[in-house]
């Protein structure tokens, strides 16, 4: 098969590692930088251009966008989709996903646990939606925030009010998250391909930091998922519509809830602390599903 890989950078880790497995199960593998194909939107005969020359004759795409890159890539992978290629995620899927909010809203359509969660546009009545969620301590987060970054845990209920009063001044959308002590700096990172966890690992954040981001110097080691946890992973990135997912859940004291479910899950973390070969599941996955005839000329929504 012919795979691209939708990549700004082809050193790293996982976009390396996707190339490496790919071509050692037999296959093709073109790693493309998505911000630099133009797309030709023509109902005859639609193509993405890179370098050129339309790219022809591919079986499947690996979609890497980044999270700042949204908008173009999903139009590129969409460009894919129009032409008949098997998207390892489909553009809606992912478009939904990077939106926290959006995300939170899909899961608790399908009632999966998630931490109770609050979010307001105006600030006369922070203390009602202070009370929603439970009072303080609660977690603040940035809509838009990735690694940790625009995570803040409000201890009492004046400084939840400042940090939300500032936010709002700046005009940044935030949601209020009830705050899961109990999961002592921990989360889950479950990795779903093909409606199974094929890896798991435990974050634990560093001494004193209740976020468990390994960019923020957190630990990162292999675990065990209980029944629970397994189905709850697999029915959020069902609820996503997403093929290929990172899970990210806290153990809480009324069982697992989802955090965020991420489009574009990172290789490194987890395939260093469980030793599982996740670029290659990725690959069979794809080799399974993208065969030819089977997706072609459709597009599921
Ligand atoms: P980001 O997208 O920036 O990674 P997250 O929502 O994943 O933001 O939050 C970062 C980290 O903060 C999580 O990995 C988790 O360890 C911690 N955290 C987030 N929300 C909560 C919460 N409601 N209760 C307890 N810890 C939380
Ligand atoms: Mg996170």
């Amino acid at each position: 098969m012919k795979i691209a890989i939708l990549s700004q950078d082809p050193t790293l880790y996982s976009t390396r590692r996707l190339k490496e497995a790919g071509e050692a199960q037999g296959h093709q593998m073109q790693v493309i930088p998505y911000l630099r194909c133009y797309m030709n939107i023509t109902s005859r005969k639609p193509s993405v251009v890179y370098k050129g020359s339309p790219l022809e004759n591919f079986d499947a795409v690996i979609p890497r966008i980044g999270a700042s890159r949204t908008f173009y890539g999903t139009a590129v992978v969409r460009q894919f989709e129009v032409m008949g290629v098997f998207s390892a995620n489909e553009s809606q899927a992912i478009s939904r996903s990077r939106d926290k909010l959006r995300c939170l809203q899909l899961l608790a359509r399908e009632g999966i646990g998630l931490p109770v969660t609050g979010f307001a546009h105006a600030t006369e009545d922070i203390d009602g939606l202070i009370e929603t969620v439970g009072g303080a301590p609660l977690v603040i987060k940035l809509l838009e925030g990735t690694q940790g970054i625009g995570v803040v845990l409000a201890e009492t209920h004046q400084a939840a009010k400042s940090v939300i009063e500032a936010f709002r001044g700046l005009d940044a959308n935030i949601l209020v998250q009830e705050f899961i002590k109990e999961a002592g700096g921990a989360d889950l990172r479950c990795f779903v391909v093909g409606g199974k966890v094929i890896a798991a690992m435990k974050r634990q954040g560093k001494e004193g930091e209740f976020r468990s981001n390994l960019h923020r110097g957190g630990f990162a080691e292999k675990i065990k998922l209980s029944p629970e946890e397994r189905s709850t992973a697999v029915r959020a990135a069902k609820a996503m519509g997403l093929r290929i997912a990172g899970v990210d859940l806290l153990r809480s004291n009324h069982g697992p809830v989802v955090m965020e479910v991420n489009s574009s899950p990172g290789l490194e973390g987890i395939e260093k602390a469980t030793e599982v070969d996740v670029a290659g599941k990725i690959i069979e996955f794809i080799a399974k599903n993208a065969a030819p005839g089977k997706t072609r000329d459709r597009i599921q929504y």
